[in-house]
């Protein structure tokens, strides 16, 4: 134990973690030259395209410092706010956090949040200013700013490239020599912190966790503490690139287990691993189940694909288990599901693997937030809304709250107005301002998160020309002056596209949808009127002025035969299209509430 150091790395989402990663790999001789591929440890092929880490993954490194061998178990972590979760248990399994920062970009508004997790967890902080090979780096003023944060000497700042690999050797000294070793009896039962999960096809699933006391043997009788379940340890070992099976895992150390598991929704980040017979008594604090934060409808674009769809979406939510879904029916869109996702970038993520990994064709809807309910009958029954067209009657309604989140921006002080603007548009509420140096600030606003799902990201980007960063908490329910915003097309009311929306921007908003619609959704033999309505009443009109004839027989006269559907459905970047009544309306129209500027 003397000799093990448990680290993370945490820093802003393209900071240089996961190349970082890589160098510490390379350079404690973990991969072979066969293996080396760059960012290793992002492991699932759309992360690898997206250049992000979705999921956390940890790995085990040997290295000999001053005549000793050491065991260094790294766990990477996600960046993205979505998956802030993940990032706080692979925080809880450690003693100590690289906390990575660009040279050219500085501190930003995850690397605080970030820290301040760590804090919390109370590891010891190993500063490193990274990408000092970029011509643009600024390495003498962000070590001030680093400083500022920490208070910490300028020496302990460790200069270093995940390009070049410069530094590296200084990062591992540091680890070792500034992390403390693991605390923890071997004597005490068992007690383990579960910190990932990753699904196997052929396997089950494979969770990770960290040894806080005792120890966890193959064939021992376990049990999950915050699920109740009991099972065998199959097999258990330490985590290289790959696996290596051993008898035991000791305190203090980092390891993997196989219990034939099949549903990742068994097996709970955060939870506690103990000894089923002789149970520990301090199951580690903290444990949450991960929580939606924003829903959306997924449908088929065939109906007949209906079944395959729940089939595609279960075998999905065996290997991610933040996904959530329920069978929902849609008057416009039939049969399909309400999924809750931890975020956008969650929810295009889930959209992404049923079209490669299953092949299928969907439209989402427009994605909201959960909203609580409460009628003028029972004011004290919180009616969960998930989705708009649930929203109880108006004249029965006594309140509605939403979600309510702490957002943190940090931005140069040439952009605070913009930004603040951008904030107060969006509902925001100012409850601090801070100069981190002359040139950046920091701004906290409570805002509510259906705001955020709303196109706040791309609008952000665009008010401080690239140079704000953004992190968010949720702070709970707030009432607020919602009202239903319904969509008719053709004078039938589109359910999966009504949205919530507050009473202040109802009208501009039901004005704005109308006109995208009119852009969006193709032009059809007959006039098609959009209208926006609160209720009974019609706030907004707009028509789709009807094709001339001749133009129309070719193009939608005549069966499709079914082989021609199939080739289509091979067919990559294939339209999706959903027959509402008599209207065709492409996918895009689902979200046009998302992007109305
Ligand atoms: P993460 O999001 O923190 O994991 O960041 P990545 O490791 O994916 O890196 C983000 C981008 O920065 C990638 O394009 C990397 O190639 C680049 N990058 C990472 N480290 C360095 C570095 O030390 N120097 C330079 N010039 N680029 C780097
Ligand atoms: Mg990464």
């Amino acid at each position: 134990m003397k000799h093990i150091r448990n680290f993370c790395i945490i820093a802003h989402i393209d900071h240089g973690k996961s190349t970082l990663a890589d160098r510490l790999l390379d350079f404690t001789g973990s991969v072979t030259e066969r293996e080396k591929q760059d960012q290793l440890l992002d492991s699932m092929d759309l992360e690898r395209e997206r250049g992000i880490t979705i999921k956390s993954h940890a790995i085990q490194m040997e290295y000999t410092y001053e005549g000793q061998e050491y065991i260094l178990n790294l766990i990477d972590t996600p960046g993205h706010v979505d998956f802030s979760y993940e990032v706080s248990r692979s925080i809880a399994a450690c003693e100590g956090a690289l906390l990575i920062v660009d040279a050219a970009q500085s501190i930003q508004a995850q690397t605080i949040s970030n820290l301040y997790l760590a804090l919390e967890n109370d590891l010891e902080i190993i500063p490193v200013l990274n990408k000092v090979d970029l011509p643009s780096a600024n390495p003498e003023e962000v070590t001030d700013d680093i400083v500022d944060l920490l208070g910490c000497d300028p020496e302990e700042v460790i200069h270093a490239s995940g390009k070049t690999g410069f530094g590296v050797d200084n990062i591992l000294a540091a680890v070792i020599e500034r992390i403390p070793a693991p605390e923890g009896s071997y004597d005490e039962p068992l007690q383990a912190l579960i910190f990932d999960s990753v699904y196997n096809p052929f396997r089950g699933v494979e969770t990770y966790f960290r040894v806080m006391n005792g120890s966890i043997k193959k064939g021992q009788r376990i049990k999950f503490v915050a699920t109740g379940n009991e099972y065998n340890a199959d097999e258990v070992g330490t985590l290289k690139l790959n696996q290596v099976v051993k008898k035991e895992i000791k305190t203090g150390d980092v390891g993997y287990l196989i219990t034939g598991i099949k549903d990742a929704r068994e097996v709970k980040v955060g939870d506690t691993i103990t000894d089923a017979k002789e149970p520990t008594t301090n199951a580690i604090e903290g444990f949450e189940d991960v929580k939606p934060m924003v829903f959306a409808g997924i449908y088929p674009v065939d109906t007949e694909d209906y079944e395959e769809l729940r089939n595609s979406m279960e075998k999905l939510q065996l290997n991610d288990a933040s996904l959530v879904f329920t069978p929902e029916s849609s008057a416009a869109l039939g049969f399909g599901f309400r999924c809750g996702f931890l975020g956008m970038l969650h929810m295009e993520i889930i959209q992404e693997r049923l079209e490669r990994e299953f092949n299928m064709t969907v439209i989402t809807t427009v994605p909201n937030v959960s909203y609580h309910a409460y009628t003028k009958k029972n004011p004290d029954e919180i009616i969960i809304v998930n989705n708009p067209s649930d929203l109880p009657d108006p004249s029965s309604l006594d309140r509605v709250e939403e979600p309510y989140i702490k957002a943190t921006i940090i931005t140069k002080s040439d952009f605070v107005g913009n930004v603040m603007s951008l904030c107060i548009e969006k509902r925001g509420l100012i409850t601090n301002q801070t100069y981190l140096t002359t040139e950046r600030v920091e701004l906290s606003f409570d805002m509510p998160l259906a705001e955020i799902v709303f196109d706040f990201y791309d609008r952000l980007k665009t008010v401080s020309k690239g140079y704000a960063s953004f992190d968010y908490s949720p702070i709970g329910m707030r009432a607020s002056k919602l009202v239903r915003v319904d969509i008719l097309l053709n004078a039938q009311t589109v359910d999966a596209l009504s949205a919530l929306i507050h009473f202040d921007n109802a009208y501009t908003i039901g004005k704005k949808m109308c006109e995208k619609l009119k852009e969006l959704i193709p032009r059809q033999q007959f006039d098609i009127p959009i209208q926006a309505a609160i209720g009974a009443k019609i706030i907004s009109r707009e028509t789709i002025k009807a094709l001339r004839k001749d133009v129309t027989a070719k193009c939608y006269g005549g069966d499709i035969s079914r082989k021609r559907k199939l080739l289509e459905k091979q067919k990559k970047g294939k339209k999706r299209m959903r027959q509402v009544g008599n209207v065709e309306i492409p996918q895009q129209a689902f979200m046009a509430v998302l992007k109305l500027n």
